[in-house]
């Protein structure tokens, strides 16, 4: 039996990965689940799956969780700290990682520093810390496997010596693909009026709202050449993005021998969820077998960088290096939080990141502390733009 964390359980992911979970009870059980605010549907998850542990946002939030489960032995909290907990505990042996945001940098670490096998699918807390989250893992001896499906994919095309010895891998470039989101076609000078409705309406993945939002503006793909780059170990020129718009492939790894590996599925979460959870075997996720047939053509194209700036500006963050990417990524959160609740345009999603990042001076990761302060800066400064375009 593997024991399992799943933080943001109540999310796309997380419901994904109780759904595979729910097909193999034998192999299975639920340890401990986390929400934000979402109780009714916390506790729906808690009747089903009987964790032992349940941790929301805020003591009021635990308090009607209680009500809720009123006589059923769950051990219900609230807060960072039991997040952490519920993470890093002797009595779960793999953690789900599937919070959004920098809100799931500290439970996801705590896993790592407890040597857990980490599904990670929650990319900011990798793109944030980078190095120091890498470190961890290899000194905690955790175990850390991609969910992001194009990640996944990478791995899945990657030979299981690679983490051993990457220069005798072979390996010339990682492939990323991106669909190219709901505005791939429309024309560039309209964007400035697309409704967060329009942006979260993805025309192959179903997800949380922050995330569609940031397959729109491509930033989703620039955190992903970030995460590539932590998870592989390959420097930005190694990384290139190609607009796939089927979804079909999930990303692709090219050799110097000439050999192009791909791996393909229909585009269904549970796929990279239950590869992770079997890994090194395979189980059953409930996701149909690709027909090829069904397609008539595959396409690929290369990115415009003036129709998607925030891909160009991850690319800059990444060559900046330090806390540049945990800048980016904290200024892209205030900016599309300000977009959803309809304080900004879509187009001023990548003019409050570019701003941020160019008055603002990065540093040195040198800690976790350093990444929390840059973070809290970049917010503050965001903060500040956002409010200025309102004004204006
Ligand atoms: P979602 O918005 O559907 O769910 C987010 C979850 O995080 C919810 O359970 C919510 O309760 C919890 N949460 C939100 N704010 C929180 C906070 N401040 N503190 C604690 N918990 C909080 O998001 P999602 O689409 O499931 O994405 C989750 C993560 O997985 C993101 O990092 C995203 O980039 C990544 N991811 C998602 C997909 C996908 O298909 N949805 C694919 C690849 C990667
Ligand atoms: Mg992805």
């Amino acid at each position: 039996m593997q024991r399992i964390t799943i933080l943001g359980a109540t999310g796309s992911i997380g419901a994904s990965t109780l759904d595979v979970l729910a097909r193999h009870p034998d192999k299975y059980r639920v340890h401990a689940l986390s929400a934000h605010a979402r109780v009714e549907e916390l506790a729906a998850q808690c009747r089903q799956f009987r964790p032992q542990r349940a941790v929301v946002g805020t003591a009021e939030a635990a308090a009607r969780l209680r009500g809720l489960l009123a006589g059923l032995p769950v051990d219900v909290d609230h807060g960072e700290a039991a997040l952490c907990d519920i993470a890093s505990s002797a009595e779960t042996d793999t953690v789900m990682a599937a919070i959004v945001g920098a809100a799931g940098l500290a439970p996801t670490l705590a896993a790592a520093r407890a040597g857990k096998k980490v599904l990670l699918a929650n990319k900011e807390a990798l793109v944030m810390s980078g190095q120091l989250f890498m470190d961890a893992v290899r000194e905690h001896k955790a175990t850390l496997l991609p969910i992001d499906s194009e990640h996944n994919a990478i791995f899945q095309s990657l030979p299981a010596h690679y983490a051993r010895d990457p220069d005798a891998a072979g390996v010339a470039k990682i492939l990323l693909t991106a669909s190219g989101g709901p505005f791939l076609h429309r024309a560039v000078d309209t964007l400035g009026d697309v409704t967060p409705e329009e942006a979260c309406k993805h025309p192959n993945w179903s997800m949380g709202r922050k995330i569609s939002v940031d397959s729109a503006t491509m930033m989703n793909k620039g955190l992903e050449v970030i995460e590539a780059h932590w998870l592989f170990g390959a420097p930005p020129e190694r990384i290139e993005v190609l607009i796939h718009p089927q979804s079909v492939i999930h990303s692709m790894v090219s050799y110097t021998d000439g050999s192009v590996l791909a791996q393909l599925g229909n585009p269904d979460m549970r796929t990279p969820i239950a590869h992770a959870l079997a890994y090194p075997q395979r189980i059953a996720s409930g996701v149909a077998q690709l027909d090829l047939t069904q397609w008539a053509a595959l396409q690929f194209q290369h990115p415009d960088f003036d129709r998607f700036p925030c891909l160009a500006l991850a690319f800059d963050a990444l060559r900046a290096g330090g806390t540049a990417p945990a800048l980016l990524n904290a200024a892209n959160e205030v900016a599309v939080q300000a977009f959803l609740d309809r304080r900004i345009g879509f187009r001023d999603i990548d003019r409050v990141v570019r701003r941020v990042m160019d008055e603002n001076p990065c540093g040195a990761a040198s800690g976790i502390d350093a990444v929390l302060a840059q973070d809290a800066c970049a917010r503050d400064a965001a903060g500040r733009i956002v409010s200025g375009l309102q004004g204006a």
